[in-house]
């Protein structure tokens, strides 16, 4: 098969954004490198409104470990990330969703080769969860690469959605069924609307806030 190539099984897989390339600053993180949660904001009962709540009645406790879903290595990446959740709903609603899945994705600032500037890099396993690498180029706009972050969430969603997917290889054979090839990668209608809607939302969302 063409595709089945060795660089390829040798998990060379790469899931590419369209991204625009714009050039830009790139936002200097003011915390050490750390994990960022930017989901679960509801509590285990679903309910964000404890006010809701009779006042003699408790509001629920979970005791249940909270698991970091969305990961992001670096500090400029971290604060990228937090911005694009404040700004954006797609982004949260993405965000969301991988909250109720076995994955965990990690966002690196990395090089994806192809021309590309962000891809969805590798899946493996780690006792009962997956782990998802993005990796994406840090140096443009803010909003665009939020955009993308955003685009390979979906991406993110998508392979989580199917339980065999547990390793680059059957990452790669999941696209080669439910992607649409472009060149050596795959892409996918709903990740290219995801990180477009992400983009429109955070520039609007900048426009609104930008000191008049
Ligand atoms: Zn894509």
């Amino acid at each position: 098969m063409r595709f089945l190539t060795p660089l390829l099984l040798l998990g060379m897989f790469l899931f590419f954004c369209g991204t625009a390339s714009a050039q830009g600053p790139v936002i200097d993180g003011r915390a050490d490198a750390q994990d960022l949660e930017i989901v679960l904001l509801r509590d285990e009962h679903g309910s964000t409104d404890g006010a809701r709540m009779p006042a003699n009645h408790p509001a629920p406790v979970s005791l249940a470990p909270r698991i970091m879903r969305v990961r992001s290595v670096g500090s400029t990446l971290a604060s990228i990330v937090t911005e694009a959740t404040v700004r954006s709903a797609t982004f949260r609603q993405l965000a969301h969703a991988i909250s109720q899945t076995n994955g965990i994705v990690y966002v690196e600032d990395g090089d994806c080769g192809h021309g590309v500037r962000a891809c969805l890099a590798t899946v493996t396993t780690a006792g009962a969860n997956r782990i998802i690498r993005v990796r994406v180029d840090a140096n443009t706009a803010d909003w665009n690469l939020m955009g993308s972050i955003g685009h390979e969430l979906q991406h993110a969603v998508e392979v989580l959605g199917s339980p065999i997917v547990t390793n680059t290889r059957a990452l790669y054979l999941f696209y080669q069924h439910n992607g649409i090839r472009a060149g050596s990668v795959f892409e996918t209608a709903a990740a290219v609307r995801a990180g477009n809607d992400v983009r429109a939302e955070v520039r609007r969302s900048m426009f609104l806030t930008q000191p008049r």
